[in-house]
């Protein structure tokens, strides 16, 4: 046993040691748990009538690992832990970023290349002072200090940011503080407002891509990026930032880029499987990316992807022994934005039964293609009177502050019919996939921690001629 052990390791590095990787792309799925990846690809193949996979580009790569993912104090962990995991390969309190439980700052495998001149880029879909991004350049006991979190970026030196804005760019508490956008241009940032605007900015010594409206008044804090199923013509995507960064990196002759679909933890929050499904596909056009400059760099670009935990303790199947997953795509606005709408009906005066069922229809598929019970057309009806009366509101959920009951239960009425089964409205156990692609990737197969990862990241870099 320990013999075939050693020669594997011998033939990993060798292995590693026959290319020299110079490209980077570690990518992390929010929330992204094994089923969610799944459910998206089997979705996928119900859309072409049949049962099965449709794989996704990141199912496709060539090598697959499992990880649990449990943080320093809890079975069941959050971002911040997770991202510290990831991003430095410790244990972590919930809620810590960027330092071990005692409070000693840890290093990201981002800075630690980034201080041997590697350039290096890190892009999210939300704030880019939340956890998982700023597991990479951070170091706070909590993740909520987001004005120092974002006084870390400023002071990171990373090449390229790319997400939307700081959630809160002025300090409340301190006393003549800067202001983050312009503590960033202060140590060297120039910030591109958009996609259009950034392709003009690709010369910047270091760029702060954000979305158009981001930091123009620089006293508001940003909101993330609209989800892929409510995005409209013009709003910047994942997909655009990856492009970008990918273009300002690639002629810098190597990087290392960090890649967040941090919005398939918010849908999964909501127990939205519609909201979900969409915000996995969307991140894998990024991978897609990542996968087509690993085809033109073959000998040179690692690729590892992965999830920091697994949201909402999603399952495929709630009943029987069916899946109807394609009623998904008649779903065609998120649970946040159908409450952010009830919401608006309510202040308008406009929350009738009427307005209601059509959005439903509309928008969900409701009494239209997907079938609604008398039974279950008396629960829509009793949650529109709660709401009407002003009972409505739902208990707390995280990323979706109009929450209603009436949104969750016609979200949940979607997800019941699509046979799909949510077990929380926060993190689960459930271990996450880990996929990898480029020379050494071998080493990413197995069972394994989530703290594993990024040293054999390292380690794949340090082996090499
Ligand atoms: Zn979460």
């Amino acid at each position: 046993m320990k013999k075939t052990l050693f020669s594997l390791l011998l033939i990993l590095t060798t292995l590693a040691a026959q290319a020299e990787i110079r490209y980077v792309f570690y990518l992390i799925g929010d929330g992204m748990g094994c089923n969610q990846v799944l459910t998206t690809g089997m979705y996928q193949a119900e859309l072409q009538g049949r049962i099965g996979l449709n794989a996704l580009q990141m199912q496709r790569l060539p090598y697959t690992g499992l990880t649990t993912t449990y943080s320093f104090t809890n079975g069941i962990t959050d971002s911040a832990a997770a991202g510290t995991a990831l991003a430095t390969g410790n244990k972590t309190r919930n809620g810590m970023l960027g330092m071990t439980p005692d409070t000693a700052a840890v290093y990201s495998v981002a800075t630690q290349l980034h201080q041997q001149g590697w350039p290096v880029g890190i892009l999210t879909t939300v704030p880019i002072d939340d956890a998982t991004p700023a597991a990479f350049y951070a170091h706070v006991p909590n993740r909520h200090n987001y004005y120092d979190i974002g006084t870390d970026l400023a002071r990171s030196g990373f090449e390229f940011f790319g997400g939307a804005g700081f959630r809160t760019p002025v300090n409340k508490s301190g006393w003549n503080s800067p202001n983050l956008y312009d503590l960033c241009e202060q140590n060297g940032y120039t910030i591109a407002h958009g996609y259009a605007d950034a392709q003009t900015k690709l010369q910047a010594e270091r760029l702060l891509m954000v979305q158009e409206h981001d930091g123009v008044d620089r006293e508001k804090g940003a909101e993330a990026l609209p989800y892929a199923i409510d995005r409209r013509e013009g709003d910047l995507t994942l997909e655009q930032l990856t492009e970008t960064a990918i273009r300002y990196l690639a002629p810098k002759g190597r990087f290392f880029l960090m890649i967040e679909g941090g919005m398939i933890d918010w849908a999964g929050h909501s127990r939205d499987g519609a909201t979900n499904v969409q915000e996995t596909l969307d991140f894998d056009r990024s991978v897609r990316l990542a996968y087509q400059f690993y085809e033109q760099h073959p000998d040179e670009t690692l690729i590892v992807i992965t999830a920091d935990h697994e949201t909402g303790g999603l399952a495929l199947g709630n009943k029987d022994y069916t899946l109807n997953l394609q009623l998904l795509q008649h779903q065609h606005m998120s649970a946040w934005k159908l409450n952010n709408r009830l919401k608006q009906l309510r202040e308008d005066k406009q929350l009738t039964w009427d307005n209601v069922q059509t959005l439903l229809r509309e928008n969900f598929g409701l009494y239209d293609q997907v079938e609604v019970t008398k039974q279950e057309d008396k629960e829509l009806r009793k949650a529109f009177r709660l709401l009407a009366s002003g009972n409505g509101r739902e208990r707390y959920i995280l990323y979706n502050r109009n929450s209603s009951k009436l949104g969750t239960a016609a979200v949940a009425l979607v997800n019941r019919k699509a046979k799909l089964g949510w077990t929380t409205y926060a993190h689960s156990g459930a271990p996450v996939p880990v996929f990898a692609a480029g020379p050494g990737a071998e080493c990413f197969v197995g069972f394994y921690d989530n703290t594993d990862i990024m040293p054999r990241i390292l380690h794949l870099i340090a082996t090499q001629p």
